[in-house]
């Protein structure tokens, strides 16, 4: 069975393990490796350049989660990480003193730059530091070429760092200033990707969407994560084309983002913080949009009409990712969810 994930980086990474977790205990082989192959298209809109190293937020939090070798506590980066090259150059007056590069996490980012430096792609470099962390599915970025997200907010007249201000009264800033600095605080007038018009899907992006027979959309934030991925050249194409059935799950329950700031993203392009509306914020593949069946939380139950009614195929499911094995089967539920061909199930005897 070939699956096809679309991921950000946090959520992406816990739905991944959950998945992979779900196909180690369920497969005749027991390794979910031989009857299931895992390709993950992975946001790269993060990615950025930082005291002359190439630093790609995502695909590391999938990796180092897949890998084992995540901070569980804190939530993202390398699990006994320090911070000594960090505070060097905090002292030096370079890089941003608010973005943390743990030492560790520097091994991985000087590996990356030295490779991308040798003229190896983003794809060909992902695969070789992959390779070290036996992950159990293939990353993907979704282009080789930097599509960086930024955010445009009002000028306020104070010297907000991220740029001058413009002639229309606004200044831009890359996406990790606006989220780490300053907490996602200043409203987004909205989100641009700079270099999109230059950029294709990376090499086999396109086929592991045609090619699958199930494509997932992880619990990721749908403005700065799944949302910058759709509009790669090639992939909202892909995915209005693929026979495979396409399933989502909704990051949000109970009207909240579970974690994060994902509220300020999603009120910048005006769509409410509930799974309803993301879900038709996405649209229904026949009409469109995006996919065909939807997960939501069983707190979220009575919205399951008004999502059917946009054509969207519903489950009802519990969608906390506590653990791995609340992941696992949040992932078995997508996987029967894609099967599925009644409009609304419920629970997880369907
Ligand atoms: P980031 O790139 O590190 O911000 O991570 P992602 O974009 O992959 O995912 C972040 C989103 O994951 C958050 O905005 C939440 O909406 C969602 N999320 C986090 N934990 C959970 C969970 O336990 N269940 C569900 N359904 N969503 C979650
Ligand atoms: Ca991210």
């Amino acid at each position: 069975m070939k699956i096809t994930v679309l991921a950000g980086g946090v959520g992406g990474a816990k739905f991944l393990r959950g998945l992979r977790q779900h196909l180690r205990d369920t497969l005749p082989d027991g390794s979910g490796g031989t009857s299931a192959e895992v390709t993950v298209v992975v946001n790269t809109g993060d990615d950025l350049w930082l005291t002359g190293l190439r630093v790609c937020p995502d695909l590391d939090s999938i990796m180092y989660t897949l890998g084992g070798a995540n901070d569980e506590v804190r939530g993202w980066g390398r699990l006994g990480e320090s911070e000594r090259v960090s505070a060097e150059l905090t002292a030096y007056g370079v890089g941003w003193p608010w973005f943390t590069l743990g030492d560790l996490d520097l091994g991985t980012h000087i590996t990356r730059s030295h490779l991308l430096r040798e003229g190896l792609t983003l794809s060909e470099v992902t695969a070789e530091i992959a390779a070290r962390w036996n992950l159990g599915v293939t990353l993907l970025p979704m282009s080789d070429q930097p599509v960086e997200t930024h955010v445009v907010v009002a000028a306020d007249g104070n010297g907000v760092v991220g740029g001058p201000d413009a002639a229309d009264g606004t200044r831009t800033m890359h996406f990790e200033e606006w989220w780490v600095h300053y907490r996602a605080s200043l409203p987004a007038l909205r989100f641009e990707q700079h270099g999109l018009e230059s950029a294709t899907a990376a090499p086999g992006v396109v086929q592991a969407i045609l090619g699958a027979d199930v494509v997932l959309v992880a619990p990721s934030n749908p403005v700065v994560s799944i949302g910058t991925i759709l509009p790669v050249p090639g992939i909202r194409e892909a995915l209005q084309s693929t026979l495979a059935p396409v399933v989502g799950v909704s990051p949000i329950i109970s009207g909240s983002p579970v974690r994060g700031m994902a509220k300020a993203c999603l009120d910048a392009i005006g769509v409410a913080v509930a799974a309803d509306a993301v879900g038709m914020h996405y649209g229904s593949r026949a009409n469109g949009g995006l996919l065909d069946a939807w997960l939501i939380d069983e707190s979220d139950a009575s919205l399951a009409d008004g999502i059917q009614a946009a054509g969207l195929r519903v489950s009802v499911v519990p969608l906390w990712m506590n653990t791995v094995d609340q992941a696992a089967q949040l992932a078995a539920d997508a996987l029967v969810a894609g099967n599925s061909r009644s409009s609304t199930s419920t629970g997880r005897s369907i």
